[in-house]
């Protein structure tokens, strides 16, 4: 297929990007690419869409009031023809144009993760070391997913919608945090406290996690404060989003008015879909992500929290065995923060960074430590102890080397490797770096004792070994 680049199509002012600055956009473009987005929603959340179309392109496109040639955009919907397109063949402007707006939306996951990065030292060290330990532990393409966000906070103690597959397991609605003067003034002092303990990347964090935001009457109001201290109105995921129109509609304009970036609305019928689809024209559904959580849509669910619960108790009904080793196998995670959950109603914080969903760790993510506070400064004196206790900048002598569970090691011919479920480790450049990872994986010794080892046995300088842990030690593959 012949394309032009991205860049050429911006130099061209055939591809225009479509996130960031809102103002200044060409209507008829958003339009476009809007009319294409709720094509493609209609593609996942809905089977007998996805049987029907092929039959009858034009007709099934008219029937869901869809405003889109089919045939232009078949490159988008029809693998069959995708895989025998002739690779000299023009690509259509619009297939061009929306493939752009989906690369700008994956860009920008990744600029969220640039933003975040803490300013403390120590808690930017060890963010990365999660970055690069989730990499190897997902694979590239669900690490790159991720955008480890510096903190959420819970507005409420539970969720009223029960999802049967929620990720992070929430437990029933419980308990809310109400916009009163008392608790306003500890909201903003504890955004000020993050703002101080992180820096300018607290913009990127945001106010749920096993909570839906919109149980709590006042969320909109803690997210104006949060514009107001942080600098960014943050990110809103919703499985309430028809639960009073209005209110979301007011929140997307909210979001407008602050610049906020893209919302998302879960959706758990096919029914909730359609009334999206009915009460949000395509161009403001443009700044929403739908997540099609429905029966009928395309994808499966993250094995974590309430999913995999489901899952292993269908397992031993039907007597499959249960092993730790498929366990590993069908882990995953939704988590997305590296660094701090706060529960407003408990007053509770802990540091948390995704991993695989395990036996130890059944919400994927691990929890580091946890604590509770009474006040903003309380609040403020933990944060600095967590990363005093969890975050060295470097491996210690007298620390013990205790590689990742999920890490097996491999040797074939002259070369050692570490695998993770996703990823093989080759480290066939450093001939020394094998030597003391092969000395050191699965022995129950220190940095130090195993330095003194080497240094006796193979004559490896004892700074060398040290400085080859340390290498692995950032990568994430050593626990702290
Ligand atoms: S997935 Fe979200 S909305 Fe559903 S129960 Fe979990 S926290 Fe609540």
């Amino acid at each position: 297929m012949t394309t032009i680049s991205i860049e050429e199509g911006l130099k061209t002012g055939e591809i225009k990007l479509l996130l960031g600055d809102q103002k200044n956009l060409d209507r008829d473009y958003i339009a476009t690419i809007a009319a294409i987005k709720r094509f493609m929603e209609r593609w996942s959340a809905d089977r007998q869409f996805r049987e029907t179309l092929p039959l009858d392109p034009y007709g099934v496109t008219r029937q869901y009031k869809l405003d889109i040639d089919p045939e232009e955009m078949r490159l988008l919907w029809d693998m069959e023809f995708l895989e025998n397109y002739h690779p000299d063949a023009a690509i259509p402007l619009k297939v061009r144009q929306y493939d752009a707006y989906i690369s700008e939306c994956l860009q920008y996951r990744e600029k969220i993760r640039e933003q975040a990065v803490p300013i403390e030292p120590r808690l930017r060290a060890w963010r990365k070391r999660q970055i690069r330990r989730t990499f190897s532990e997902f694979g590239f393409e669900k690490g790159d997913s991720i955008v480890h966000a510096p903190f959420a906070i819970e507005l409420s103690k539970g969720c009223s919608v029960g999802c049967w597959f929620c990720g992070v397991a929430a437990q029933r609605l419980e308990g809310i945090f109400y916009y009163s003067s008392d608790n306003a003034r500890l909201w903003r002092e504890v955004l000020e406290v993050l703002k101080k303990v992180i820096g300018s990347g607290a913009s990127e964090g945001f106010c749920y996690w096993a909570t839906d935001p919109l149980d709590n009457p006042d969320y909109e109001q803690f997210l104006i404060d949060f514009h107001a201290i942080l600098g960014k109105f943050p990110q809103t995921t919703t499985a309430s989003a028809m639960r009073n129109l209005e209110r979301t509609k007011n929140l997307l304009k909210l979001s407008k008015e602050k610049n906020g970036d893209v919302e998302r609305f879960s959706l758990l019928t096919l029914k909730d879909f359609d009334r999206v689809h009915q009460e949000f024209s395509a161009e403001e559904l443009m700044s929403v992500e739908l997540i099609c959580q429905n029966d009928e849509a395309s994808g499966g669910k993250a094995f974590a929290g309430r999913a995999r619960e489901e899952r292993f108790s269908k397992r031993m009904k039907a007597s499959e065995q249960f092993s730790s080793t498929a366990d590993a196998q069908i882990g995953n995670t939704i988590a997305c923060v590296s660094g701090f959950l706060l529960n407003m109603v408990d007053l509770s914080v802990k540091l948390i960074s995704p991993c695989n969903a395990d036996e130890t760790w059944p919400l994927g993510y691990r929890i580091y430590d946890q604590a509770t506070f009474n006040t903003a400064s309380e609040l403020h004196t933990i944060l600095k102890q967590m990363i005093k206790n969890h975050m060295p900048m470097t491996l210690g002598l007298q620390d013990p080397i205790s590689f990742r569970p999920d890490l097996e090691s491999e040797r074939l011919e002259d070369d050692f490797y570490l695998l993770s479920p996703s990823v093989k480790h080759c480290f066939s450049d450093t001939p020394q770096l094998q030597k003391v990872l092969e000395s050191a994986f699965g022995k129950n010794v220190t940095a130090g004792e195993l330095a003194l080892t080497l240094e006796r046995e193979q004559g490896i300088p004892l700074s060398e070994t040290l400085y080859y842990l340390n290498a692995v030690f950032q990568e994430g593959m050593i626990n702290t």
